[in-house]
C-alpha cells in the first residue's frame, strides 16, 4: 500500500516547543524535491497549550483519542474538542485520509531519540530499522495496545492513522528549545520520509540483521506514603539509564532514610522515561520494556 498522505504533528503537548519549531523549519525548508511520491500536511496539534507553554488545558491530548471518545460528543474539555477537529482534519480513526502520522515529542528523560511504535508490524519496524541505520543512538519502542491499555484501541494521536509514529527526544526540560535536539528531530524526520519515499517506490532494502525494539511491559510507580504522596526518589544508579538492563536486585529507590528498594523482577527488564517529569501527576517513576529482536 502506498503511503499517499503524510502529517507530522507537533505541540501535541504544549511544553514541548521543538516539535513547533520542527513544523516552521520543515515549512521554511521545505523537503528534498527528490521526495515526490507523497504529500505532506504539517499540524499544530495543541495551540492553546503551546501558547501557554503547558502539557495540556483539561486533559492530555495524547490520551484523547479512543475511538469511544472520539465519538462522544459529551466530551466537551478543550482537548476532547480538539481531538475531534484533528480526527476530522487527518482521520478519521479507522478510515483516515492519512496513510502515516510522525508525531514529535520531547522527553525530560535521558530517552536519546526514540521512535515509538504502536504495533511491532513488519512496516513500521522496517521504518524503524530504517531511520536507526541512518542516525546514531536510534531506540526502538513497540507499545501494543494490548500491552498499554490491555485492549484492542490506543488513546494516542497517531493511532488515527493506519501507521503511526511517535519521535521522542531527550533529555530536555520542558518548555525550553536546544539547537542539538532540534537538529536531531530534523534529520530523524527526514530519515523517516526517505524511508517512506523509498517504500513507495520498492527500493527500501531490507536490514540484514535482526532488528532489536523493546516491548512495553508495564509502568513502574514511585512508593507513595500512608496519603499517598512521593515517598522515594529514583536511585542514582537508575537515572539517566533509559534502555540499560535492570536486573533482578538492582537499585530502582532510595527513601529519606536510606532505605533502599530494589527490583523484585525475575527477569532482566530495560527501564524508558525514567523520572519523566510528565508523569509526576499520575507518581510513574518509569516504564519496564523486554528487549526482542524480530527479523525483517
Ligand atoms: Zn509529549
Amino acid at each position: 500500500m502506498p503511503i499517499n498522505h503524510v502529517a507530522v504533528v507537533g505541540g501535541t503537548h504544549g511544553n514541548e516547543p521543538t516539535g513547533p519549531h520542527l513544523l516552521r523549519l520543515l515549512a521554511e525548508k521545505g523537503i528534498p524535491a527528490s521526495f515526490s511520491t507523497f504529500a505532506l500536511h504539517p499540524v499544530l496539534a495543541n495551540p492553546l497549550a503551546c501558547s501557554r507553554n503547558v502539557r495540556f488545558v483539561d486533559q492530555d491530548l495524547n490520551r484523547s483519542f479512543l475511538t469511544t471518545d472520539l465519538a462522544d460528543d459529551s466530551l466537551q474539555q478543550y482537548e476532547a474538542r480538539r481531538a475531534k477537529e484533528i480526527n476530522q482534519l487527518i482521520g478519521p480513526k479507522g478510515n483516515a485520509k492519512t496513510d502515516l502520522i510522525l508525531d514529535i515529542h520531547t522527553s525530560t528523560a535521558n530517552m536519546g531519540t526514540t521512535i515509538i511504535l504502536q504495533s511491532s508490524s513488519p512496516f513500521q519496524m522496517h521504518l524503524a530499522a530504517h531511520v536507526q541505520s541512518a542516525l546514531p543512538g536510534v531506540f526502538i519502542y513497540a507499545i501494543s495496545a494490548e500491552a498499554y491499555t490491555g485492549g484492542c484501541d490506543q488513546p494516542f494521536l497517531p493511532s488515527i492513522a493506519e501507521t503511526g509514529i511517535g519521535l521522542e527526544f531527550g533529555p530536555i526540560p520542558n518548555g525550553i528549545l536546544r539547537h542539538d535536539l532540534i537538529n536531531r528531530s530534523y534529520a530523524a524526520t527526514l530519515a523517516c520520509l526517505e524511508f517512506i519515499e523509498q517504500a513507495n517506490r520498492g527500493s527500501a532494502p531490507l536490514p540484514r540483521q535482526p532488528v532489536a525494539y523493546f516491548e512495553h511491559v508495564k509502568t513502574v510507580p514511585f512508593p507513595l506514603d500512608e496519603v499517598g504522596h512521593i515517598d522515594a526518589v529514583i536511585h542514582e544508579s537508575l537515572q539517566d539509564r533509559d534502555y540499560f538492563p535492570l536486573n533482578p536486585g538492582d537499585p530502582m529507590f532510595v527513601h529519606r532514610d536510606g532505605r533502599v528498594v530494589h527490583s523484585s523482577e525475575s527477569e532482566i527488564l530495560y527501564p524508558v522515561f525514567i523520572n519523566e517529569a510528565a508523569y509526576y501527576p499520575q507518581k510513574v517513576a518509569f516504564s519496564l520494556t523486554r528487549k526482542r529482536t524480530i527479523t525483517l
